[in-house]
């Protein structure tokens, strides 16, 4: 799946935190820079590494167990599954199915690793609530508890979400957007729940995205619905094809609330199709857009329940170089600019294809709680939620789709939007605009010619003094050092 090249001069497979301590300690024969990777499913080129040392976590698959947690005398503990970093989204949640859990993220790919999720931006429009409250819900850094990592002088250190004295740790929040410039993860604590079933309702409908009347309706509606269900913890997922002129919403409620009879043939066939659609970044398939019609809408052919959030899917890693696949860019926008923003980048995309002959095939939009304690990024915007503006291409190596994306990044900027360097792309044709992406200044052991572009915008310390500020203003929990873990 990997869209953009790495470069790497090295590329190495460890199978032990020491050797990978070994590897960050012998510069000479692995050079710097060192770049920590997944399954290098990032759309951009924060993977990129001119001559480096890639130092792939494929072998680092171990699941140690459940464990409890402790945040505070007076709350109850928290279930969290200790694993390591090259564990796929997908045999996470697996595994915490298996023990009756879950964890509330849940992206379409299940084929991301947990270390390249838990310092990056992901986004999933998920149900329910934290197991800690006050904290973000809908991308995977915000499930992290605690963390385990390889430092540039190769020693190990752990950071947890709360320190010594049961306040938020700044340096853990600036690790949650740091993309692996500083450290290596190689073991973490990831924050699950009991399962919660939902139901989801499938509403796809014709829509005139071209008209700005019909966009400002749908929007206000689509946030007005989205208010209601939110209220009740559950979420909306929408996604716009903009060939076929037609507009997906998923409504994902809590519990089995409606009658859904059809639902193990439903739910799977759903998942099977959206995984095809994915991958090759296609269009909806047309058995999908029966459902458009007004006969079939709201009704049981419409709906499924499910036990669990889905564990996502394992996409093939290699497709042949001609195949359309998915790629994307996206940015973030407080929920609160929702119909403005909405319509406003459906009226650029308009007048970009009116002008340049091309759009995007696709615009799909999730929805993630904020915390209000992150330090960089999309999730330190300042609102009680984000939601993203994702335009898709099936073909990253399409000139003109990279056009769009730099008129796109110039235009988003104007509306406040904010990037991330591994979903964003072009972000080098604007460093100080990518740069706000970033909570940490990097080392030198783990910074790439790419990375350099953005370092000089990055002030670390102003950040860690905002979010340091804000997480003192919320009541710190406590716990007594030896009494995290049940
Ligand atoms: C078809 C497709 C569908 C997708 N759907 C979604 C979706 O629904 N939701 C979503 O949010 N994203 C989605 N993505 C994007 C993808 O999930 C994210 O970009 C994710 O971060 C990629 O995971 P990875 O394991 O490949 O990480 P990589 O791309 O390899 O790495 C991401 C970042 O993490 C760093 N990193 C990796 N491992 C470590 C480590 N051990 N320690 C420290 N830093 C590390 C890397 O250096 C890099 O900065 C999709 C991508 C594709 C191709």
């Amino acid at each position: 799946m990997r869209t953009v090249p790495v470069n790497a001069s090295v590329y190495v497979e460890p199978s032990s935190v020491s050797e990978i301590q070994m590897i960050i300690r012998n510069e000479d024969m692995f050079p710097s820079p060192v770049r920590p990777a997944g399954r290098i499913l990032s759309p951009s080129c924060i993977s990129s590494n001119e001559g480096g040392t890639t130092i792939s976590t494929a072998n680092l698959t171990n699941i140690y167990g459940v464990k409890r947690v402790i945040p505070g005398r007076d709350l109850t503990a928290i279930s969290c599954i200790d694993c390591e970093p090259g564990v796929t989204l997908r045999e996470l949640q697996i595994y915490a199915n298996k023990n009756g859990l879950e964890i509330p993220f849940s992206a379409e790919i299940g084929s991301a690793t947990v270390g390249g999720t838990c310092f990056a931006v992901t986004k999933d429009s998920s149900i329910g609530e934290h197991p800690l409250k006050g904290m973000g819900l809908g991308d995977m850094a915000s499930m992290l508890w605690s963390v385990n990592v390889v430092e540039d002088d190769g020693e190990v250190h752990e950071y947890c979400i709360f320190d010594g004295n049961g306040s938020y740790d700044c340096h853990f929040q600036n690790l949650l957007d740091s993309y692996g410039v500083t450290c290596i993860a190689v073991r973490m604590m990831i924050v699950a729940r009991p399962k919660t079933p939902l139901t989801t309702i499938i509403d796809i409908s014709h829509f005139q995205w071209r008209n700005e009347d019909v966009c400002n309706k749908k929007f206000d509606q689509i946030y007005q619905d989205w208010l209601k269900i939110s209220s009740k913890h559950g979420n909306v997922l929408l996604s716009i094809s903009l060939n076929s002129n037609m507009i997906l919403l998923e409504h994902r409620l809590v519990g089995k609330t409606l009658f859904a009879p059809f639902s193990t043939v439903l739910a799977k066939y759903y998942t099977w199709k959206k995984k095809r659609v994915l991958q090759r970044g296609g269009d909806y398939p047309f058995i999908l857009k029966i459902l458009s019609n007004k006969l079939l809408k709201n009704s049981v052919f419409t709906r499924f329940h499910q036990q669990s959030r889905s564990p996502g899917n394992h996409y093939d890693m290699d497709i042949p170089r001609d195949t359309p696949k998915l790629s994307f860019t996206n940015v973030a926008f407080p929920i609160e600019k929702f119909q403005e923003v909405m319509t406003g980048m459906l009226g650029f995309t308009r007048e970009y294809e009116a002008t340049y002959n091309y759009k995007p095939k696709m615009v799909a939009t999730y929805i993630v709680k904020l915390s209000g304690i992150r330090a960089a990024g999309p999730y330190s915007i300042k609102s009680s939620h984000v939601f993203f503006f994702d335009p898709t291409t099936d073909n990253p190596k399409d000139a003109r789709f990279m056009r769009y994306v730099k008129a796109f990044n110039v235009h988003v900027k104007l509306l406040g939007g904010k990037p991330s360097l591994n979903q964003t792309l072009c972000l080098e044709t604007d460093p100080t605009f990518g740069a706000t992406a970033l909570s940490i200044q990097p080392s030198s052991r783990f910074e790439t010619e790419w990375l350099k572009r953005f370092t000089p915008f990055v002030s670390a310390k102003k950040r860690l003094e905002a979010s340091s500020s804000k997480a003192n203003a919320i009541a710190p929990c406590s716990f007594a050092d030896n009494s995290r873990y049940e």
